[in-house]
């Protein structure tokens, strides 16, 4: 199966400002996305205490570990987080996060920095805001050769999803070239998850890493380790 174009005009939100979806909605009209919006009546029902405690508990129990963008538990505090930002709930104090989550620059909250694809065009990204919480520049230096090294790697491996006519037929078999690249994407997503993503745990409380590639078709269930 090829993407679709809607993938590929979700994917090409500005370089580096792409929106992280949640788990497998990338449409907001889609029905997986509905559904989404309707798990997340739940926390919309908390009062503000109520949900700024859920927040800092549920940190607690995220630290010192890489987390599947994909996981469950991760699934409910982007929702809970989602929720709270639009009730700038961080800012209110009215639960204290974690000792060891810093405040981040970019919305106030704690620093739970997500690792994508992207990450030397957009850096490490907020999992409460969306935007770029720690640039590419200021990872700390000893995780970021190995960090481009993947980077480069897996852009050229993605690339194969965004070829133009020309490129798919001077490949020959182009579902051919985009399974082996979806084959190859898999691979390099498990890299991130049981390399990259732990070796940052050195540098943040608790770090999530995206296990999927939504152009080539990789399911999270496709990245084992
Ligand atoms: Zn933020």
């Amino acid at each position: 199966m090829r993407p679709s174009e809607a993938f590929d005009s979700n994917r090409q939100l500005a370089a580096g400002k792409r929106t992280i979806a949640l788990p497998m909605a990338n449409n907001p009209e889609s029905p997986l996305d509905l559904l989404w919006k309707e798990y997340s009546l739940v926390f919309k029902d908390f009062d503000d205490l109520t949900l700024a405690r859920w927040l800092a508990q549920t940190l607690s129990q995220l630290e010192e570990k890489a987390w599947r963008l994909s996981h469950p538990l991760l699934g409910a505090y982007r929702l809970a987080s989602q929720a709270g930002q639009e009730r700038h709930i961080w800012l209110k104090r009215l639960a204290n996060p974690p000792q060891a989550y810093a405040e981040s620059p970019c919305c106030r909250s704690p620093m739970l920095p997500l690792l994508t694809r992207d990450v030397k065009d957009a850096g490490l990204i907020c999992q409460h805001c969306n935007d770029t919480l720690v640039p590419f520049d200021e990872i700390p230096a000893e995780a970021r050769p190995e960090l481009e090294t993947w980077a480069n790697d897996y852009s050229v491996v993605h690339a194969v999803a965004h070829w133009d006519d020309r490129q798919r037929k001077a490949a020959g078999d182009y579902d051919h070239a985009y399974e082996t690249a979806a084959k190859d994407a898999e691979k390099l997503l498990c890299r991130a998850g049981e390399k990259l993503a732990v070796k940052l745990l050195e540098f943040y409380p608790a770090v999530v890493w995206e296990d999927q590639d939504e152009c080539l078709e990789v399911r999270p269930e496709d990245v084992r380790f």
